[in-house]
């Protein structure tokens, strides 16, 4: 990173926090110290604390074949017991699940019965004639019946690859096929936004160039008509159909895969990233119960993300149902049938903890504070983030508006990679910046470094990189240790390399500048394209932007920025110029946009995040990069026509 950057970057333009809370924090800042001193026995305390194990764990991480590393690898346990069986004795009358479906039905679901459900489930799974490390697919919406599939699974010592019921049949059968399925789960149609989105007809595409699916069991949820074909598909109720309500859960190695998950696609084509049972079931554990302070005899919890991405799997099935948590499960559209239906379930469930991404907080910013305020928030005392940097504007929003100006705001990063959430306030203990997501969690180690690899000194920006193991750490990318090693370990020997760049500031914390791929480099300055969308977002008329580097005869690159208004806002001449001057001013005259196009919505992955490549494939008017992961085709259509007469100077 040049020193333009560094200066660039020091602009201070950072909120900083009361003195008296930092007073009462530092205090309190005991975790991160003890962890700090011995690492290994901070982790091997939490997975003993944390997690029932069948043999407990003598050796805490195998370092011994790096980046392969293992954590717990003599300890034996089965995940779905930690979920479900551990719990039933005090507690199984608790609820697991307040499920709520689009239409309108809700169901509630004690850890008793979910218990239960998946027995049931594995014991119809079993008489598929399945075998330990086989693969399942799982092609599903938000129904209660996602996480029973998961935790049957867990249960057998399958390996589950849940993909995204958004999903098409091509995305569909290229995991299937990348994780060779022998099974796949699905139903005849999940709700979204009032339609039924056809899955089993979807999958049935899919499975024409899949011939190693043996079986396809399909949920029925709609009425939603489906073709079965004799032999390879089975209702899932004749498949429980006479099931017992017990089924001995397998005890499986720590290190024993638990499941394959693809990353967002984001930046390129998914990676099957591949978690395994003991490390991973710590580590999210861990960060569940910390981060969100949580307190299972009083809290209602509610993850808003859907299980096929990982913050579902870690913190709406595995952590949240290892420390025992009752969640709130929401199937549909948060517009559906109203702007506020997320609020109206806040109400009726007295939801006290909830976590969601930036791109919905800013939706919810553009719908306006109408829908939120006539809602009774007042049972939230703490709201977390996810999935991309939040713009200050959005986090201060969010703080206010759905926070009431009392909860603290967790702003986490992590990956599909990680596992587990990597950097992190912790409630009470670290105070917040909006922007920043502040330190790393106890017992994770994190740098910020140059293109040699040098740590930066603090006020600096340059490359992430997480400098020891962690034991939710990925193993590997299905069938591609060698993309595992060359995507993650080769940038910087000996550390891990997400990909994101970041700056810390004098106080140490990190504030993350997004893709190190999407940085800018403008007339010799580097400039990162969040801070240039956060000046933008952070001017009253505008909801959201996306910035990137277009190709420039002169300057090198040039920015580009596309930009959607708030509710009722013109875009037009005047204010294209009131917003140029606006980053002009906040982050100096070098981060001024040369063009913006003004637009209804930007091209984002199908998990919400806005797909910068794709908006610099058409500033620089080339062929489309990957877009199996595209949400919005129409959009890109929209911006490429708007482009092509966009304003300049
Ligand atoms: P792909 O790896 O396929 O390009 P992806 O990186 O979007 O897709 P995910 O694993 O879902 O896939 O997302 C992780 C990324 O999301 C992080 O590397 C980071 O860029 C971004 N991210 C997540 N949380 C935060 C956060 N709190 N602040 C800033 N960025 C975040
Ligand atoms: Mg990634």
């Amino acid at each position: 990173m040049s020193q333009a950057l560094e200066n660039l970057l020091s602009e201070d333009r950072k909120f900083e926090p009361e003195p008296e809370f930092i007073e009462k924090a530092n205090g309190k800042m005991g975790i991160h110290e003890e962890a700090a001193a011995d690492y290994l026995a901070f982790w091997q305390q939490q997975a003993l604390s944390l997690i029932s194990w069948d043999a407990e764990p003598t050796q805490v991480l195998d370092d011994s074949n790096p980046p392969f590393f293992k954590w717990f690898s003599d300890g034996r346990l089965n995940v779905s017991a930690n979920c479900l069986d551990r719990h039933l004795d005090s507690h199984g009358d608790q609820v697991a699940y307040y499920w709520v479906g689009e239409p309108g039905e809700t169901r509630t679901l004690t850890y008793r019965e979910l218990h239960a459900e998946v027995c049931r489930f594995a014991n119809g799974l079993k008489s598929l004639g399945v075998a330990e490390g086989d693969r399942v697919a799982i092609y599903m919406g938000m129904v209660p019946e996602l996480p029973v599939a998961m935790l049957a699974c867990a249960r057998l010592g399958l390996v589950h690859s849940v993909v995204f019921g958004g999903f098409s049949s091509e995305a569909l059968s290229s995991r299937i096929l990348d994780a060779d399925a022998r099974v796949v789960i699905t139903q005849d149609g999940a709700w979204r936004a009032g339609n039924v989105v056809p899955l089993k007809a979807n999958a049935d595409i899919a499975l024409s160039n899949t011939p190693g699916v043996e079986h396809v069991v399909v949920l029925k949820r709609t009425d939603h008509g489906v073709e079965m074909t004799e032999g390879r598909d089975i209702w899932w109720h004749d498949l429980v159909e006479g099931q017992p309500e017990e089924c001995e859960p397998v005890i499986l190695g720590a290190e024993d895969p638990l499941y394959i998950l693809y990353t967002s696609g984001t930046t390129g084509r998914p990676k099957g990233i591949v978690h395994t049972q003991g490390g991973y079931l710590t580590g999210i554990a861990a960060t569940h119960h910390y981060v969100f302070d949580l307190k299972p005899d009083s809290d209602v919890y509610w993850c808003g993300a859907d299980i096929g991405w990982v913050t579902g799997h870690s913190y709406i099935v595995y952590g949240p149902l290892a420390n025992r948590t009752t969640s709130v499960m929401y199937e549909g559209a948060p517009n559906f049938p109203d702007l506020d239906r997320l609020w109206q379930i806040i109400e009726d469930y007295k939801v006290s903890i909830f976590y969601t991404a930036p791109t919905a907080i800013r939706t919810f910013m553009k719908w306006g504070d109408e829908h939120v305020i006539k809602h009774d928030l007042s049972s939230l005392r703490l709201i977390g983030t996810v999935g991309e940097p939040i713009n200050p504007e959005a986090w201060i929003w969010y703080q206010k508006t759905i926070g009431g100006g009392r909860c603290p705001v967790v702003d986490t990063w992590w990956q599909t990679e990680t596992g587990a959430i990597m950097i992190t306030p912790l409630p009470g203990v670290v105070p917040t910046k909006p922007g920043s997501a502040t330190i790393p969690f106890p017992g994770i180690f994190a740098d910020v470094v140059d293109d040699a690899g040098e740590s930066v000194p603090l006020g600096g920006g340059g490359y992430l990189v997480l400098t020891k193991p962690w034991p939710a750490m990925a193993r590997t990318i299905y069938g591609d240790d060698q993309r595992f090693v060359d995507t993650y370990w080769s940038r910087f020997p000996d550390r891990y390399f997400p990909g994101d760049g970041a700056k810390r500031d004098e106080d140490g914390y990190f504030w993350l500048l997004g893709r190190v791929d999407d940085i800018m480099l403008v007339s010799g300055h580097n400039i990162s394209t969040t801070e240039v969308e956060s000046a933008l977002v952070s001017h009253v008329s505008v909801a959201e932007a996306a910035v990137v580097g277009r190709r420039d005869d002169l300057t090198g690159q040039a920015i580009a920025a596309f930009v959607t208004l708030r509710a009722g806002v013109e875009g037009d001449e005047a204010l294209l110029q009131a917003l140029r001057d606006h980053v002009s001013q906040t982050l100096g005259p070098i981060a001024k946009p040369k063009s913006i196009v003004f637009t209804d919505d930007l091209p984002k992955t199908r998990s919400g995040k806005i797909m910068r490549r794709l908006l610099q494939d058409i500033s620089e008017q080339r062929q489309l990069g990957d877009v199996t992961t595209l949400a919005n085709e129409t959009v890109v259509q929209e911006i490429a026509a708007k482009s092509s007469v966009s304003t300049e100077d």
